[in-house]
């Protein structure tokens, strides 16, 4: 699947060579760029690796892409290996955004340029820029269709009559993730309002940011931490659970099944990535929704930055206030997502040349 997944966003994301009609020079001729991504154990993340590299070679680059099997001294040794083989950039997608400011000390003494990747890298002054989705907003979106899908709001985004109480359980990301707080704060400005008035409630009681991470994302742990759920509160049934990441639904979805949930009367289950497993969850009608974020869109920025910066030009970027990593706003160009359910996964995945059809099936 995985092998599957990677050649299908590997399709869409090659980048045309600049220089086919002769008239223009490739951006780089051979010069290396440095990729250090995080795991391969998400499909997301190798087709950001495949789209990166793809696109950066055809504009001439040598590229050096290396996964860390989210181990953060294996992303350190890697990055550092990078710098001393003669990398000219780097874009780096970090597994724990605080962990790398001594190595990109090193970058920045020797004057190589570094694209923070989907993730912000944290307390380092050595971050030239980053290009990422609009996290908050994504938080926002789970959050929205956590509620269409439980019939609290409809598709226009309106309210319904439904007047609750509906019980719902939370999930957020990895506290080392920078993104995983502003996933959980754009879903909390959705959820916490109606908490407050009674229409959701949350039988665990566990609504805290703290409470509801999971550490490296681990599916396993979610699973865990749903089980343990179950058994607090016993034979109340969920009508939703917000999910963060496709990932975790999964481990969340096999804990409501050995729970007693019937797979087809589930909560409604979000997710974010549109992997293909949970797509297929979702065409099945298990996980209601995920977030689709185009990683060959992401790649693009990503590539277009680094040749800006290599050709003395300035990288484009159209968010100058939101990321600060604590030494720095970082100039950011942030891109859209979507929400994907049943009813329109053909039209943005499938349309779009993300996926083909025989990939779901
Ligand atoms: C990414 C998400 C992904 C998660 C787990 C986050 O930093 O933005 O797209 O679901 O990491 O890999």
């Amino acid at each position: 699947v995985v092998a599957l997944l990677a050649t299908g966003c590997g399709r869409g994301g090659t980048a045309e060579p600049a220089a086919s009609d002769g008239a223009q020079e490739p951006g780089g001729s051979g010069q290396i760029v440095g990729v250090a991504m995080p795991t391969q154990q998400s499909e997301r993340w190798i087709a950001d690796g495949d789209n990166v590299r793809s696109q950066l070679e055809a504009l001439g680059y040598s590229v050096d892409l290396q996964y860390a099997n989210d181990d953060i001294p294996t992303q350190v040794s890697q990055i550092e290996n990078m710098i001393s083989s003669g990398a000219e950039a780097l874009i780096i997608a970090s597994i724990d955004g605080t962990t790398l400011t001594d190595v990109l000390a090193q970058a920045g003494d020797a004057g190589i340029p570094v694209i923070a990747y989907d993730r912000l890298i944290n307390g380092s002054p050595n971050v030239d820029y980053y290009t990422t989705f609009d996290n908050f907003q994504v938080g926002v979106q789970q959050a929205t269709s956590l509620l269409t899908g439980m019939g609290v709001v409809d598709e226009n985004g309106e309210r319904t009559d439904e007047a609750g109480p509906l019980n719902v359980e939370l999930f957020a990301g990895s506290p080392d993730d920078n993104n995983a707080t502003f996933f959980w704060d754009g879903a909390m400005s959705v959820l916490e309002p109606l908490i407050e008035e009674g229409v959701l409630e949350v039988p665990s009681g566990q609504t805290e940011f703290e409470q509801a991470a999971i550490l490296r994302w681990l599916p396993e742990t979610a699973q865990e931490r749903m089980e343990n759920i179950l058994t607090v509160i016993g034979d109340t049934e969920l009508d939703g659970v917000l999910s963060p990441y496709d990932g975790l639904s999964i481990g969340i979805i096999s804990a409501l099944t050995s729970g007693g949930y019937s797979t087809d009367a589930l909560p409604v289950i979000t997710g974010q990535d549109a992997e293909v497993g949970s797509v297929q969850s979702i065409i099945a009608g298990e996980q209601y929704s995920t977030i689709f974020k185009d990683t060959r869109l992401l790649a693009e920025q990503a590539v277009a930055m680094v040749d800006s910066i290599l050709n003395g030009e300035e990288p484009e970027v159209n968010d100058t206030e939101t990321y600060d990593n604590g030494d720095h706003i970082v100039p950011s160009y942030l891109l859209e997502s979507t929400i994907v359910t049943v009813d329109n996964y053909e039209e943005v995945l499938i349309d779009s040349e993300y996926y083909e059809e025989s990939d779901l099936s």
